[in-house]
């Protein structure tokens, strides 16, 4: 045992030391049982105690694993999906749910489905955290949710202060830190509960899993087995198949973010320098409002999420979508390659998505090649 503390960048290199147990092999095996066998004396065979694949699985608790290293939470429970995770913290919540306006599509909608069928969440705007505390003065909320950088709008909110407002009122906050990844921030070492990732998009990382995690810091929480309850009563456990990619993919975590955030802040000045472009909002940009709190919260980079308004409305976004040869017109986002989304054309307009804005994530193609494809597209309007 070396005394040495490894960094995050190394611990995820070697899945948090995870490996082959029965054969020596570097890498851990995919476990893909559904049922586990009972002795002669009819209990259950190793120290896991575990008999079926809804409950355990020793692939699934190795991803966790890695999660809760990189997050420096205590433990990890992965779900089927990152809407999963985000839907089985809030009904989980011991009472009324605080929400952050303007949210990615997914949240606020499941949000409003449950408030038809008579949940209490509340929104706030995340941008002035007064309006939390109002909301936690009014309706005495449960649980703060909130997501930093926000998608696709990319507010940033102050994790810290969210956090001590949301104690300092008895509830608890969960951040949704999907777009950041644990590699340029740890809401828990700010102060929140929990941690939620579609690890879908950066942890994977490759567009070819779909998976959730959250990650608590005080697992004596009684949120905590009231979420453990509901993964395994409401099925929601991650299939083996994608929590072994998952975990592939994060040994390269740091090195993919890494540059996707050096070319995704690259990005946003020859955006924000482009005629053809009316506003751009990345948090690594001086003018972005809330520039100064995601210097504070975020290391190493701001993340491989920006949008951007093109000059003119609908018509003129979708004319530089349709020129694009590289970067692909397709939604999600944190994978290696670049895409695309007009998220106006697929959210209603309640949700105050500005007409001209295009989503981008930024992947690990050479920079040049996006920056090339983008300008080239913007050239038939501008
Ligand atoms: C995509 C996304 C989710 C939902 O995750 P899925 O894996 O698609 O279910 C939740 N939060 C944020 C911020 C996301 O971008």
């Amino acid at each position: 045992m070396s005394r040495h503390k490894w960094h995050p960048q190394t611990i995820a290199a070697h899945a948090a030391g995870r490996t082959d147990r029965t054969f020596g092999g570097v890498v851990a095996p995919i476990s893909v049982a559904t049922t586990f066998e009972r002795g002669a004396d009819y209990q259950l065979a190793d120290e896991t105690q575990k008999s079926y694949r809804r409950d355990f699985n020793p692939t699934v608790a190795d991803a966790e694993a890695v999660v809760s290293a990189l997050e420096g939470g205590a433990q990890t429970i992965a779900f089927a999906s990152g809407l999963s995770a985000v839907t089985s913290v809030m009904r989980a919540a011991s009472g009324p749910v605080a929400l952050q306006r303007g949210t990615y599509y997914g949240t606020s909608s499941a949000a409003a489905f449950y408030v038809e069928r008579g949940a209490k969440i509340v929104e706030f705007d995340p941008t002035h955290l007064t309006t939390l505390d109002a909301v936690l003065a009014r309706d005495k909320p449960a649980l703060v949710h909130i997501e930093t950088p926000s998608n696709p709008l990319i507010t940033v909110v102050d994790i810290k202060s969210a956090a001590d407002r949301a104690h300092a009122a008895g509830a608890l906050l969960a951040v949704d830190g999907t777009t950041a990844t644990p590699a340029i921030q740890q809401p828990l070492s700010l102060g929140a509960d929990l941690v939620i990732h579609s690890a879908t998009k950066g942890l994977a990382g490759h567009s070819d899993v779909l998976a959730g995690t959250v990650t608590v810091a005080d697992p004596d929480l009684p949120i905590w087995s009231t979420l453990k309850s509901m993964r395994v009563l409401e099925g929601a456990m991650l299939s083996p198949w994608d929590a072994f990619l998952l975990v592939r993919g994060m040994r390269t975590l740091h090195l993919r973010i890494r540059e996707m955030n050096r070319s995704a802040l690259h990005i946003a000045h020859v955006l924000a320098g482009h005629p053809g472009v009316a506003r751009v909002r990345y948090p690594g940009l001086q003018d972005h409002p809330q520039h100064a709190i995601a210097a504070a919260q975020m290391s190493g980079g701001f993340g491989s999420l920006l949008s951007f308004e093109v000059a003119g409305g609908a018509h003129e976004a979708l004319a530089v979508c349709a020129g694009l040869n590289l970067i692909k017109r397709a939604t999600s986002l944190g994978g290696v390659e670049s895409l695309i989304e007009h998220r106006h054309s697929i959210e209603p307009a309640s949700t105050g998505v500005p007409p001209a804005l295009l989503r981008l994530s930024v992947g690990i193609e050479a920079v040049e090649d996006i920056v090339a494809d983008l300008t080239d597209a913007l050239s038939a309007i501008a």
